[in-house]
């Protein structure tokens, strides 16, 4: 078998780009899937704004507003103790001790998704003020208009070993055996996890280096220690039973796209791929954003030019502020914002005045359960949105989606109407404790 076979041959399963949605109407429940995504056009939940205040009565009533249990609000209500330094014990080392950081609420946020389903209230960990109230006056106009549509296409976390080779004859051998062994490697792989399945297995040759791309389902954890475990053990029984051995091996070699943005992004997935879409009546532009669609596109258009001859991956305006926010408040390792934060969005106006507004985010590193989302604060904020624990982490990817569309929208907004300034000037240099937007 030649290189160039090797590298088209070797998929272990032919992956659709939407195989997960083939799978949630696989079972005949198509009507059923359909009433859930259609927008919820009455809404009856009190959409509300942001404000800046934090006096304990303003604080108390944001409470009140959310369903959350007593015990939530102990653990990260403004009386909350600090957690006991052995709870870090897993996460953190040379503990010197915690730095405390401002935790805001956005919501309702109304989810149609195939996994989240309803009106969320997410947690926003952040120092950037005016990125809240942002994020708010999207998730409001999204809910104002029914909701937005939120789908996970397809899932998987990748590993990519690297081995090398003294000649491209030995490393052409060597691919073509490991091309051969998927059966032994899945079953090293995924003894080493209850959660962990290996769903496809490439190989990318490169003159005498051979990358061995593992790509995982993780459950409901983001997976980078896991997928981590499993291909360390494959690559041991690589090292016992390859005919061909090499010089050296790495149990990553960096074409994983682990914590970076990159080029294979909106060719493969990484964590979860989630399109959340909204149509936001022109009643709604003007009384939320004010603004309206046409205006809006016209400034998307620009800003996607802008940032196709910038150089970027995607085309978006700001995910990385709401994801790092989110990932910061639920425990999620906030460096992956670097891949999570690639994407598309999408805004076009509509002959009766409305506007189509899409993002579609490949990389959603996501879990909700592992890593740092077992630590107390970060647990109850999982808990506040209703998502914590297993069984939760794909309706966590959708409502990251969702968040991504409400921040776009606000911002896309407020640069489309000339607002952006004056709204950070208000909020980050306004007098404290007394700027009110209600
Ligand atoms: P983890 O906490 O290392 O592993 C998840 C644990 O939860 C496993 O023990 C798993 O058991 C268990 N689990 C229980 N119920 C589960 C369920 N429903 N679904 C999935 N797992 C379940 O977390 P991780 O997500 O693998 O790794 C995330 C952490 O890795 C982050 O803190 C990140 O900072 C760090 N990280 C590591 C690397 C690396 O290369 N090592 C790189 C970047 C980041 P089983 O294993 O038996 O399934």
């Amino acid at each position: 078998m030649n290189a160039v076979a090797i590298e088209e041959g070797m998929t272990s399963r032919i992956k659709s780009c939407v195989d997960m949605f083939h799978a949630a109407v696989a079972d005949g429940e198509v009507d059923a899937l359909r009433t859930r995504l259609r927008p919820d056009t009455a809404p009856d939940v009190a959409v509300r704004q942001a404000d800046a205040l934090t006096t304990p009565f303003a604080i108390d009533r944001r409470w009140r507003h959310l369903s959350a249990a007593e015990a939530t609000r102990g653990v990260i209500g403004e009386a909350a103790a600090r957690p006991a330094p052995e709870c870090f014990s897993r996460n953190i080392e040379n503990y010197i001790g915690q730095v405390t950081l401002p935790v805001g609420v956005v919501g309702p946020l109304r989810v149609r998704g195939t996994h989240a389903c309803g009106d969320f209230h997410v947690p926003l960990a952040t120092t950037e003020a005016a990125l809240v109230a942002s994020c708010q006056r999207g998730a409001s106009a999204i809910t104002e208009s029914g909701g937005c549509v939120a789908i996970t296409l397809s899932e998987g976390v990748s590993r990519s070993p690297g081995f090398v080779f003294g000649t491209l004859v030995e490393a052409c051998e060597f691919a073509a055996w490991v091309a051969g062994a998927e059966a032994p490697l899945r079953k090293a792989a995924e003894a080493t996890t209850r959660h962990g399945r290996l769903s496809s297995l490439r190989i990318s040759v490169e003159g005498t280096h051979v990358w061995v791309i593992f790509e995982y389902t993780t459950g409901d954890a983001s997976g980078q220690n896991m997928v981590t475990i499993a291909t360390q053990a494959a690559c041991e029984w690589i090292m016992a039973c390859t005919p061909v051995r090499p010089l050296r091996w790495y149990v990553e070699a960096n074409l994983s796209g682990d914590k970076k943005a990159s080029a294979q992004s909106f060719q493969s997935v990484r964590g979860r791929k989630v399109c959340a879409e909204a149509h936001l009546p022109a009643s709604v532009l003007s009384h939320r954003l004010q603004c309206d669609a046409r205006a809006m596109e016209d400034y998307w258009r620009m800003s996607a030019l802008g940032s196709v001859m910038s150089g970027a991956i995607g085309v978006q305006g700001h995910y990385a502020n709401p994801l790092a926010a989110l990932y910061i408040a639920t425990g999620q390792d906030a460096a992956c914002v670097s891949e999570s934060a690639v994407g598309v969005t999408r805004f076009e106006s509509r002959p009766d005045g409305s506007l189509y507004a899409s993002v579609t985010l490949p990389n959603i590193m996501v879990g909700t359960v592992g890593g740092g989302t077992g630590l107390p604060t970060q647990r109850a904020c999982l808990e506040l949105l209703g998502l914590a624990g297993e069984g939760k982490a794909r309706a966590l990817a959708e409502v990251v989606a969702s968040l991504s569309l409400a921040a776009e929208l606000s911002i896309i907004a407020a640069l489309a109407s000339g607002h952006f300034t004056r709204a950070h000037a208000k909020l980050a240099r306004g007098p404290r404790e007394s700027v009110s937007h209600e």
